[in-house]
């Protein structure tokens, strides 16, 4: 599979923002393709020096401002990713779409549509990521030959029609028999199990597949209800606050602390630009009993899902606030 990285779009950007040097910004799966970018841009723009961040990129919560200011650059090229849902970088940033060259092949169709027969859905939701949202309308074409699709719109008009991030699910319908997703690895199309609770499957364009994922999106929710049912009488939390730039939600901060705050919990608030075990380790005393984790709503669920005492998403820690389970709340 190959991608096409919109070169005239970033020529067009550094012209236009009269920049000397620039910052490229990868996701860490798109970072083997930078230096014959590099190779590619030098060419066409002699006179304007481009430097890569070799920092982890997570998404489009996390454009290298800092790094930029560090590297007296002019101006952020950020692949990959379209703006994200609640934040702007106040340094000049372009986000440059990279979009996938892949198409539905019939056998993947036909192994769909047998997903459609197997759980009897009588309506679909479809979702990508932006490097796959180029095949949503296709696939709607085909499969509403069948069944009642669902393409939702985004939060923000800048993305894509049944375009998710990992913490931005409102183009998936909650209301329909069936998730289809399209994107490589587990990381959205478990997001999207998550939000909706219903069956999902996934085309994945990596491995040329459509694979149902249900199994693990149920395995992943007994996992989250273990781990609220276990922070539900917790006395003493500890809510971390992101220091990402697009991760930083002091109003959610607020919101949690006076609501934990109100049935009586004694809270403490930590920051954290990358948050791993070790950092949660290291304030660790035997009588914190849970955590709520504001930043990236997926660390909870997809890094720190064995640590030894709960982390929780803001969601989860909504619902032991309003002391209401029988709905999941996902991710916020
Ligand atoms: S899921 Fe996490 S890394 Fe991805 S956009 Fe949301 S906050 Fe950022």
């Amino acid at each position: 599979m190959s991608f096409d990285f919109d070169l005239d779009g970033v020529l067009e950007s550094v012209k236009k923002h009269g920049a000397k040097r620039v910052l490229l910004q990868f996701p860490d799966g798109l970072k083997p393709f930078s230096t014959e970018i590099v190779n590619k841009l030098e060419e066409r723009l002699p006179g304007v020096e481009f430097v890569i961040s070799g920092e982890h990129s997570y998404g489009s919560c996390d454009i290298a401002e800092d790094e930029a200011e560090l590297v007296s650059a002019d101006l952020i090229i950020h692949f990959g990713h379209s703006p994200y849902t609640w934040y702007f970088p106040k340094f000049p940033t372009t986000f440059i779409e990279v979009k996938a060259d892949f198409k539905m092949s019939e056998d993947l169709i036909n192994s769909l549509l047998s997903y459609i027969d197997k759980y009897s859905a009588k309506s679909v939701s479809i979702s990508s990521t932006l490097q796959y949202a180029n095949v949503i309308q296709e696939l709607r074409r085909r499969l509403e030959e069948k069944v009642k699709v669902y393409v939702g719109k985004p939060s923000i008009p800048v993305m894509k029609d049944g375009q998710i991030l990992g913490c931005d699910l409102k183009a998936v319908n909650i209301n329909a028999d069936l998730n289809v997703h399209v994107s490589g690895g587990m990381f959205h199309a478990l997001g999207v199990g998550l939000a909706t609770g219903k069956p999902t499957v996934k085309v994945d364009p990596d491995l040329n597949k459509v694979q149902d994922i249900s199994p693990e999106v149920y395995r992943v929710l007994k996992i989250r209800y273990a781990k609220v049912m276990e922070a539900m009488y917790a006395s003493n939390w500890i809510i971390v606050q992101g220091l990402k730039v697009g991760q930083n939600r002091p109003y959610m901060v607020k919101y949690l602390k006076r609501g934990l705050e109100s049935k009586n919990r004694k809270v403490y608030i930590i920051t954290s630009k990358l948050l791993t075990k070790d950092v949660l380790r290291n304030v660790d005393r035997s009588y914190i009993d849970a955590y709520v984790v504001t930043s990236c709503p997926r660390i909870p669920t997809d890094d720190l899902y064995d640590f030894e005492k709960p982390v929780l998403t803001p969601g989860e820690a909504k619902m032991i606030i309003n002391e209401k389970l029988d709905t999941y709340i996902f991710p916020w």
